[in-house]
């Protein structure tokens, strides 16, 4: 008997063809496997036993870089082949494709790195396949090697050999070289550069030296120095004019990570993934050999395997454990190619670690925690972007502009959202121009023409003024609350239909309300069309605008006033701000004066991290709130009340809690505990309310705040025991960087509907 077999999905250029060939090879079977512009199509002939077991392994044997979307296999009467074949393609012209990201090296690759038989022994740009660099490389498609960057390297006669058999893991591997035809690596430093082997080998020695080295990745420049070294990792930060926010590390191997972090079974798989992210781990207590320096203040420690062959041949000279952060001063975008890395990071780096593939589209790492044995994203690029999130309903071609901090921007395209790599904070010139450049890519790229752009409701945001431009050029475009995007965007990724509405809490930093004031602690009863909020935090004045989550000990005071407690002299802020700071932020309370009310509970965590002296001022997004986090006493079972008042969730009770705790001389981490499990019963008392009156028994929790998982593993368990389904998130950050998806899919549900 035969099967006709249709597959979609990231299935060309990922080495899916020559699978099926040896697949349906090793079942016996006949017939041909061919790319169409719609995906895969098979035809196979054999017993009926070997076409079932063909079929099952066509998912559960995927090469690694495949994303298989739908299968489908009907009954054909019998043909007669002569073997299975590979036919050519059908022509692709105009037609869309799902494109892969780039994928950490594979086992096979690596084996023939360390292979000294090996024609590509030691070549720092192995791959197949199954591997290697896809989406920073890709500026057109069809994905061919002449619309990739590896357009200026023909092949040699080997790899062409390799490339054109249907039977080599390299077939039609776009990105394959060799030493003999393919990109190079070199060491520039003073004087004239070194190449090959011995750059690496330099590079090994600067680094044990302590020396701050540039080094060329996947997606961008790195800056590398010696986790190890308390100097190098200051100066580093003294280069970069970054204060205290933490910097990733890679390590060697696993058990390199299990001498400094805690691994469960979740996060060495996510570790060991393709995607290869950065994945915060909980630090070994009394592990010193770290530098202080690399993440003060936290209980983690963000930690990355080598996932190019470049990093593996550098980390395998048997180097410590290494600092590599973004190749950029402060938040401006990673520096991509060689002649601006000279430039803009010549006071940096001592040296530059360079080679000659160029990065066509900048991707940073992707940071992930493990959460319930599943993945919670804090930053979803590279890796992960540009595979689709998949909708539960077809849009029209959308594009979202996303939010101001930890921007990323979704096109859609039926059922598929694409969410953009991280583009960054839209605070300076560069990263607005990566923005930009950004969407003209994704647009090409995936054949997009939007019909609809959407923009948050916040009228200063950059990504706002830049989709009003093209709304003037002619575009409708719809406007949505931050809030609101935030919780389609976890409803979305779960494939809810929206037919029902969930109550959403939104626990966020900021975001502008239908009211004027500044949102984030909301309980909301939302589809995609629309919301209700009938639960928040009761307002509190925040003392100088958004410049005050610069300063948590000012939003301390506010909340102490605001809470009902005198502000006397022994309460950490007040020890921390000067007499002239205190009046000002005390008149701008009492006054409403240049001090916006907010319903924040990112402030509400601020305000307690600086009422337990652990951060009065903080140097990046989220400092105080993480740094409170990081104090928690496990098993703590106390907790402070809220009350609730006509849908007004009053947090004064819970601050007075912790002032009397704290006067008592409770510690900070059983205060922290306390804290964090009365935030949790009150998303659970306030949901039992809605509950009541809204017949509503699913929750969706989003906004930065759920990057905690402390919070979010003492709220789950209250909200599932009270009967609750909750979803989180999974597939794109809580934070701003998944709002894009949420505004796609509430603007395309309210075009569909005619709102
Ligand atoms: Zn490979
Ligand atoms: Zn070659
Ligand atoms: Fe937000």
């Amino acid at each position: 008997m035969g099967k006709a077999i249709h597959i979609t999905g990231v299935v060309q250029g990922v080495g899916f063809r020559p699978f099926v060939y040896n697949l349906a090879r090793q079942h016996g079977l006949v017939g041909w496997v061919r790319n169409t512009s719609a995906g895969v199509d098979i035809r196979a002939e054999g017993t009926p036993e070997a076409l079932q077991a063909f079929v099952a392994a066509l998912t559960t044997e995927a090469p690694p870089l495949a994303r298989i979307d739908s299968l489908t296999a009907q009954d054909t009467a019998t043909e007669v082949y002569p073997a299975f074949e590979i036919q050519a393609s059908a022509a692709l012209e105009g037609a869309f494709q799902p494109i892969s990201a780039d994928i950490a090296i594979c086992n096979n690759c690596l084996r023939e790195l360390r292979d000294p038989a090996d024609r590509r022994y030691r070549y720092p740009f192995i791959n197949c396949t199954h591997c290697g660099p896809r989406f920073t490389l890709i500026k057109d498609i069809p994905y061919d090697r002449p619309l990739t960057t590896m357009a200026d390297f023909p092949l040699c006669p080997d790899c062409a050999a390799e490339y054109h058999d249907p039977a080599d893991r390299r077939f039609h591997a776009q990105p394959v070289a060799c030493a003999a035809c393919g990109p190079e690596v070199w060491l520039e430093q003073d004087g004239a550069p070194i190449h090959g082997d011995d750059a690496l080998h330099r590079t090994v020695v600067l680094l044990q030296q302590g020396a701050i080295v540039a080094v060329k990745g996947l997606g961008g420049f790195h800056l590398a120095c010696d986790a190890t070294n308390p100097v190098a990792v200051a100066e580093l930060r003294r280069r970069k004019g970054r204060a205290a926010k933490p910097f990733a590390l890679m390590m060697a191997d696993l058990d390199m990570i299990r001498q400094h972090c805690t691994v469960s079974e979740a996060e060495a798989k996510l570790l060991k993934s393709p995607a290869s992210p950065i994945v915060l781990l909980n630090r070994r207590r009394g592990d010193t050999r770290i530098a202080p320096e690399v993440a003060p203040g936290q209980a983690t420690l963000g930690v990355m395997l080598p996932y190019t062959p470049l990093h593996v041949l550098l980390l395998d000279e048997g180097v410590p454990p290494l600092v590599m952060t973004s190749g950029n001063l402060s938040e401006e975008p990673i520096v991509t190619d060689n002649a601006a890395a000279r430039e803009r990071l010549a006071g940096l780096a001592d040296a530059f670690l360079m080679h000659n593939r160029d990065i066509h589209i900048r991707t940073d790492d992707s940071v992930m925690r493990a959460f319930e044995g599943g993945e919670l994203p804090l930053r979803r690029s590279r890796g992960y972007a540009p595979y689709p999130v998949r909708l539960p309903f077809d849009l029209p071609p959308i594009l979202a502009v996303g939010g101001e901090l930890k921007n990323t921007f979704c096109l859609t395209r039926e059922n598929y959202a694409f969410m953009s790599h991280h583009i960054g904070d839209m605070d300076n010139y560069e990263t607005l121009r990566s923005f930009e450049s950004g969407i003209t890519h994704f647009e090409r790229l995936f054949r997009i023409t939007p019909e609809i752009i959407v923009y948050d409701l916040h009228p200063d945001y950059r990504a706002t003024r830049y989709a009003q431009e093209r709304a003037a050029a002619g575009i409708p475009a719809v406007v949505v609350q931050h809030h609101h995007a935030h919780i389609a965007a976890v409803m979305a990724e779960h494939g809810l239909t929206g037919e029902r509405p969930v109550i959403g809490v939104c626990f966020d930093g900021t975001g502008y309300g239908t009211d004027g004031t500044i949102w984030g602690g909301e309980f909301l009863v939302a589809d995609y069309a629309g919301f209700e909020r009938p639960a928040y935090l009761k307002p509190v004045r925040l003392p100088g605008g958004d410049a005050a989550t610069r300063k948590p000990a000012r939003i301390g005071l506010s909340y102490l006033l605001a809470s009902g407690v005198p502000p006397e002299d022994d309460l950490p802020p007040l020890v921390a701000l000067s007499e002239k700071e205190r009046h000002t932020v005390t008149i701008q309370s009492e006054r409403g004066l240049n001090a916006p009310l907010t319903s924040s509970v990112g402030r509400l965590f601020d305000a307690v991290s600086a009422l337990l002296d652990i951060c009065q001022v903080a140097t990046y997004e989220g400092q105080a709130a993480i740094e409170l986090e990081a104090a928690v006493a496990p098993d703590e079972p106390g907790a402070y009340p809220f009350t609730m008042d006509g849908g007004q969730v009053d947090s004064a009770p819970a601050i007075q809690g912790v002032v009397v705790d704290w006067r008592a001389g409770v510690s900070p981490a059983v205060i922290a505990a306390r804290f964090h499990n009365s935030v949790a019963a009150m998303i659970r008392d306030v949901c039992l309310e809605l509950e009541a009156r809204y017949g509503l028994h699913e929750v969706a929790l989003s906004g930065g705040v759920f990057q905690n998982v402390t919070l979010l593993g003492k709220t789950l368990p209250l909200l599932r025991e009270a009967g609750f389904t909750v979803y989180t998130h999974r597939l794109v950050p809580p934070n701003d960087g998944g709002l894009a998806l949420g505004q796609a899919v509430i603007a395309g549900v309210r075009a569909a509907s005619g709102k």
